[in-house]
């Protein structure tokens, strides 16, 4: 690791006006991804700004017809929140698949989604559920936020404060995961949204992204049958020692087919 100062925040807007002081100071959540990056040498950032325990960041409810969740909320709280679970159940089964208990008892939804690795859970959620991702700047529409591989909409000092996922009248998700990691190799949000179907898969490409040819299949008909007349192009897929292009693009309609079946 390179040497670094480390300040503790008591509130949003302490931790803000650090982070506007200073463009190579970089927030701390969970620290499951920004540590081990710390550690390879792979970040060097001139300061860390504790956002853990910060009450702007925290809290987990039903506001307007949309579940709000503060960005520091842990893995862990999503997956076992009573209002979660009542809310979209989905959400609170994908957070109890995400890593394992060390992970989730430490990992944040915001640390995630401003993450965005191409193998994440949670941005699958964000944008299959059309999501308002909230800063202490603005609102940041789902289709707006993911812009590719670890990158997003936000701007350098701008934090995540808390995500609003509208209330869908049906929602799933279906995972393949990385035998050791158990990020990703394809994931599959698929919702029943006031706007219509929507289907987000994570995992296979260099980014999360919509399979619109599925949202158009499945608008004429819920089933899984629909999906299985599709084909997902492979050609912008990753490829790695892990699995071909071809071979994620299969597991992703397969994880498509298998959310489609539980909102059955
Ligand atoms: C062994 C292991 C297995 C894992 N498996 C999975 C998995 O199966 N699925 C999955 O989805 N993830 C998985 N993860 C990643 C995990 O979910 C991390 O928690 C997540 O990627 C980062 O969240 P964090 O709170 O730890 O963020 P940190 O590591 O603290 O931060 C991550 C990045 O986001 C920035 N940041 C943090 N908070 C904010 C904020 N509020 N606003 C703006 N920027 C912010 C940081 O500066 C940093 O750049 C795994 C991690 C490990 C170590």
């Amino acid at each position: 690791m390179f040497a670094f100062q480390y300040r503790k925040a008591k509130t949003l807007k302490e931790a803000t006006d650090l982070l506007a002081k200073d463009d190579e100071a970089k927030p701390l959540s969970g620290g499951m991804t920004l540590i081990p990056t710390l550690k390879a040498r792979l970040a060097n950032p001139t300061q860390l700004i504790d956002l853990n325990g910060l009450s702007e960041l925290s809290g987990i409810e039903v506001k307007d017809g949309a579940l709000v969740i503060g960005a520091a909320s842990k893995h862990h709280q999503v997956a076992t929140s009573k209002v979660v679970r009542d809310a979209i159940p989905a959400l609170a089964d994908l957070a109890s698949h995400i890593g394992d208990p060390q992970v989730r008892n430490r990992g944040t939804l915001g640390g995630s989604v401003a993450n965005n690795d191409p193998a994440a859970d949670y941005p699958s959620a964000v944008l299959g559920l059309n999501a308002k991702v909230i800063t202490n700047k603005r609102e940041i529409a789902a289709d707006d936020f993911f812009q590719g591989m670890f990158a997003t909409a936000l701007e350098p000092g701008e934090l995540i404060v808390r995500i609003a996922f509208p209330l869908p009248k049906k929602a799933a998700y279906a995972k393949f995961p990385h035998p050791a990691s158990g990020y990703a190799m394809a994931g599959v949000f698929v919702a029943q949204t006031a706007e219509g179907i929507r289907v987000a898969v994570t995992g296979a490409g260099p980014g999360v992204f919509r399979w619109t040819d599925a949202e158009q299949a499945l608008a004429k008909g819920m089933n899984a049958a629909a999906i299985e007349k599709l084909t997902l192009a492979a050609d912008d897929l990753n490829e790695d020692i892990h699995g071909t292009r071809e071979y994620r693009a299969q597991l992703a309609k397969v994880m498509a087919a298998r959310a489609v079946a539980a909102l059955a």
